[in-house]
């Protein structure tokens, strides 16, 4: 979650508010959102509470804060911050559904909490409202989106009704779509399409539940898969590439060639330093120049089935050269650092780089800058 200082004016409700700058005003005002006005100067923040007097109910002014126009946010004015719900300038943009999950994953960058935080679903759809250019592609988030349930699905319909070009991906671990009631409420006559990004960490119960920290896991995973598929629905398998995950890699991506050929892609992810990562970090931390064998071996075992297949989190130079084509650059702009060893990289510009957290952390492996005369990929 993006927090930024802020001097917010006294009184400022705290819900969602589009970021406007004080010269744009009488160009963006509509009366049924909020607006938070950006002011630089005593006299535009006296034409905000003038413009209050006169009866404009939905603005308050703020100072200090590194906003953008469009940004959406929630003020807190007596914490003196403001949180970034949505930031139009962003590459990735994503919504937080629930802090709530199912399962308790080794490496779960978010650790879950059990407190009830449904009234998400609201700020959601009115942070969809205030949204004013619809991204290409919404993330949604959390924890464990499912648990919403209903509230899942008024999400998506949100985002159809306002932002009908926009393609949803949603994360999940699927296991509650193995419930017929639930998969058929949030799933049956979708207006949009939505990709479903399902974590799938083993090519057996023993291995899959023992990450997810959760019994019955796997199986009730595939049976997710398995709804998913019979609703016509995209998915992107997510293998995230810890000690254990490593370990069965070519087992896992060839029992998904041979039992979910219908997955659109699978995609093979650096964990994320953070969070439960930190605390089971004997199993979580990998070098993953080391395991450059192995993931050559799954892409080979992947590119047989005919599964598409991309990496993301890693950075191009902890990869053999052959595999370098398939990193994206899949971070969050907002947990996206470089190093010191990137300056001198030719490759940066391509190079997902780092999670901001990684000093605290871990690297993924040693960085080595390419050079201008290396083979990219
Ligand atoms: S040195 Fe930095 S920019 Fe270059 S490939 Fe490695 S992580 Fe990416």
């Amino acid at each position: 979650m993006r927090k930024l200082k802020a001097i917010v004016q006294p009184g400022c409700a705290t819900c969602a508010h589009r970021v406007v700058g004080y010269p744009h005003i009488a160009a963006e005002w509509t009366p049924d959102l909020q607006f938070v006005v950006t002011v630089q100067s005593d006299e535009e923040q006296g034409g905000v509470e003038r413009l209050q007097e006169a009866g404009l109910a939905n603005l308050a002014w703020i100072r200090g804060a590194a906003l953008e126009e469009g940004d959406v946010v929630v003020p807190h004015a007596t914490k003196g911050e403001v949180v970034v719900l949505l930031r139009e300038s962003d590459t990735h943009h994503a919504l937080f559904m629930t802090n709530r999950c199912n399962s308790y994953c080794l490496m779960c960058s978010q650790p879950p909490t059990s407190t009830d935080d449904s009234w998400l679903v609201e700020e959601a759809i009115a942070a969809l409202r205030h949204l004013r250019r619809s991204p290409d592609v919404l993330g949604l988030t959390g924890g464990e989106p499912l648990l919403l349930g209903l509230g899942l699905r008024r999400v998506l319909e949100a985002i159809a009704q306002h932002h009908p070009t926009t393609r949803v991906e949603v994360l999940t671990n699927g296991r509650l779509f193995a419930n017929a009631r639930i998969s058929e409420q949030i799933l049956a006559g979708l207006a949009q399409p939505v990709r479903w990004l399902v974590p799938l960490y083993g090519h057996a119960d023993f291995v899959h539940d023992f990450v997810v920290q959760a019994h019955g896991a796997f199986d009730e995973t595939l049976a997710g898969l398995l709804a998913l598929q019979a609703h016509g629905q995209e998915v992107q398998l997510r293998v995230v590439l810890i000690g254990p995950v490593l370990q069965v890699l070519p087992e896992l991506v060839g029992f998904v060639g041979r039992n979910l050929p219908f997955v659109r892609e699978v995609a093979l992810m650096g964990c994320e330093p953070i969070g439960f990562a930190l605390a089971n970090r004997e199993l979580c931390e990998v070098n993953l120049a080391e395991w450059g064998d192995v993931l050559e071996h799954a892409v080979r075992v992947l590119q047989r089935h005919a599964i598409p297949h991309l990496l993301m989190n890693m950075p191009l130079c902890v990869l053999p050269h052959p595999l370098r084509s398939l990193a994206r650059q899949s971070i969050s702009d907002w947990k996206n650092v470089y190093a010191a060893e990137c300056e001198s990289c030719i490759a940066r510009k391509d190079c997902s780089g780092l999670f901001a957290w990684h000093e605290k952390g871990w690297k993924p492996a040693p960085l080595r800058p390419i050079e201008a005369n290396e083979v990219l990929a």
